[in-house]
């Protein structure tokens, strides 16, 4: 095993990984129907539950918003004004998937009523906490939630974010050292500003690209049409965040007030333009001093480089690792309801990876895309198991300059700017789950003008994520802002949430790399 080339490594932990989580998939456990009676009493609610095995249990809620809370399945029964006689609800396909990762107790509850699916997550920092908070989650906790399964889930998990935070160690010395080694060995200034805008080209161009054909496809599947989202249906309002002062806090994000401080928070984009700005200083002091400070990053770059090197040889123990995790801990059932949404996250980025960006490798940086997806796979494999451009970092700059032979210059300058601001995947995905939400909740396809809007805040958006899992997830909040949506329906999204990032961190990284090939063409 120690033998074989690194990528084939990577490889067969990919493959053993996925397998092993199936293995240890603790599955969903299906509960069986219920029906509910909700009966308005002394000005608040009572429920009563029953089912063919257990008896009838009641709960008393104080007002709607307790009743809602506990039940939001129930949302529609006071769509047409205030609850007047006892009404009964049959609840069906119930399931519920427990995932234990020792730091967290995470519990989805699937169910349908009325044909419309309703999920919801509960988390606690325990198992006993869960169950003191939730009640209602005893049994099935007790149950479901202490197999081997979920201790082989959680250890995965834990050793794979140990492999994670290996890597995040060296990612910051890694992006100081190299930039400023790499700006300062250009040269002159002249050549920074060239290189400098050539790349913002770049990424601007490939972000707009993959968003296009991501709301491209998402129009053409419509797979939001018909779909039912927490949050209920509603029309369009107009957005809150104007798109000029979301732009205007990333650059404020550029000019640091304390660097020191940055540092220690790993705030990407600051860190970049203080190392770029220091890169073009030391290029303007030149001389003796210029040459001490270039020769002083240099070392520790060397340095840097050798340990990220002694990291990445364990890569395939932490790939195998997060497979193991992201694979076990997976509930299938979601699955079904969100299959269309997949699909059109998968086949736009599918498209974008596949096509369009080996087009500009071919026909722009004049290389084969099959060899350098070759040189690129150990990164690639990282970023799809790991989900963070940013911990994939050190691998990326690794394989470009190891394996597809790009200079540092180039590689040092194009990576860590990227992992940052390029995430084409992520611009994607942006745009193809708002308006996947738009169309489930709207009920019809978005009009031009504001699926515009989504296309300018999904780039923004995209440029704003930090390189680390679920961060699209989180920046989406913009989007669906602008143009007014509300942000509850994200919660179902948030179920398969890990797969899709798995997926657009690839395409991040992938984008990335093909930038450093097209402008090391021009260099
Ligand atoms: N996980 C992604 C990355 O690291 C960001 C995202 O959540 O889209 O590139």
């Amino acid at each position: 095993m120690k033998n074989l080339p690194l990528h084939y490594q990577i490889l067969i932990a990919l493959i053993a990984g996925t397998l092993l989580g199936f293995v240890f998939n603790p599955g969903e456990i299906s509960l069986e129907k219920l029906s509910l009676t909700i009966t308005p009493s002394d000005g608040g609610f009572q429920v009563s539950q029953e089912n063919g095995a257990q008896d009838k249990e009641a709960y008393q809620f104080e007002d709607r918003a307790e009743l809602l809370k506990r039940y939001p399945e129930l949302k529609d029964l006071f769509a047409e004004g205030e609850l007047e006689k006892p009404v009964t609800l049959e609840v069906t396909g119930r399931s519920i998937h427990i995932v234990d990762s020792f730091k967290k107790v995470e519990l989805t509850y699937t169910r349908t009523v009325n044909e419309q699916s309703t999920v919801t997550s509960y988390s606690a920092p325990s198992g006993e906490a869960l169950v003191k908070t939730y009640p209602q989650w005893k049994v099935d906790y007790e149950l479901f939630g202490l197999g081997i399964s979920q201790k082989v889930m959680a250890i995965s998990k834990w050793v794979g974010d140990l492999f994670l935070r290996l890597l995040k160690m060296v990612t910051i010395p890694l992006i100081v050292t190299s930039l400023i080694t790499g700006i300062a060995s250009l040269g002159n200034a002249a050549r920074f500003g060239a290189m400098f805008s050539r790349t913002l080209l770049y990424y601007l161009s490939t972000s707009l690209l993959a968003i296009f054909t991501g709301i491209f496809v998402v129009n053409l599947i419509r797979p939001g049409i018909g779909a039912v989202l927490p949050g209920g249906n509603g029309s369009l309002s107009s957005g809150q965040e104007s798109i000029s002062s979301i732009f205007l806090e990333m650059i404020d994000r550029l000019v640091p007030t304390n660097i020191i401080h940055s540092l220690g928070e790993g705030e990407f984009l600051s860190i970049i333009s203080f190392s770029m700005l220091t890169g073009i200083f030391i290029l303007l002091v030149g001389g003796k001093h210029g040459k001490v400070m270039t020769d002083f990053f240099q070392a520790g770059f060397e340095v840097m480089m050798r340990m990220t090197m002694f990291i990445i040889s364990l890569a395939p123990i932490g790939v195998l690792a997060f497979m193991v995790y992201a694979v076990s801990s997976q509930g299938i059932e979601i699955f079904k309801i969100l299959s269309w949404y997949m699909a059109a996250v998968f086949l736009a980025l599918l498209i974008h990876a596949v096509v369009i960006l080996p087009c500009l490798l071919k026909f722009v940086a004049q290389r084969s895309p099959l060899e350098f997806a070759r040189a690129m796979s150990p990164a690639l494999m990282t970023a799809f198991s790991t989900a963070s451009s940013n911990g994939t970092l050190p691998l990326t700059m690794s394989c470009v300059e190891e394996n597809a032979e790009i200079s540092n210059e180039v590689s040092s300058f194009v990576l860590p700017l990227g992992a940052t601001i390029n995430m084409d995947g992520t611009a994607l995905y942006e745009a193809v789950a708002v308006l996947f939400i738009a169309q489930a909740y709207t009920g019809e396809v978005m009009p031009l003008s504001q699926q515009l809007v989504v296309a300018i805040t999904a780039l923004l958006a995209s440029i704003g994520a930090a390189g680390i899992p679920h961060a699209g997830l989180v920046m989406m909040a913009i989007v669906l802002q602008a143009v007014g949506l509300p942000l509850e329906a994200q919660g179902v999204i948030i179920a398969v949430d890990r797969v899709l990032d798995m997926c657009r961190t690839s395409v991040n990284v992938w984008s990335d790399s093909c930038g450093c090939a097209v402008i090391e063409r021009y260099r």
